[in-house]
């Protein structure tokens, strides 16, 4: 199963990554991170199918996307 890791610490919520997953699976989180901004998270690992789009448009590389 493809799973997605955030590095909330990194993230500066522009809202890329939200913009770009084709499975509409990521959102913003509630919570702050240190910095701020709502972090990316995502709502159902299962449903990602590990295409990594996202992980490549994130302007602060706060994402890793494992097979
Ligand atoms: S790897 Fe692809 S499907 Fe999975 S969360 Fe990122 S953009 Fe969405
Ligand atoms: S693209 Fe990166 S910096 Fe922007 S919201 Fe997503 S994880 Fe955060």
């Amino acid at each position: 199963m493809a799973r997605v890791v955030f590095d909330e610490e990194r993230c500066k919520g522009c809202e890329l990554c939200i913009a770009f997953c084709p499975r509409k699976l990521l959102v913003m989180a509630e919570h702050f991170n240190a910095k701020g901004y709502h972090p990316a998270t995502i709502l159902d690992q299962e449903e990602c199918n590990a295409c990594t789009y996202c992980a490549r448009m994130c302007p602060e590389v706060a994402i890793e996307v494992y097979k």
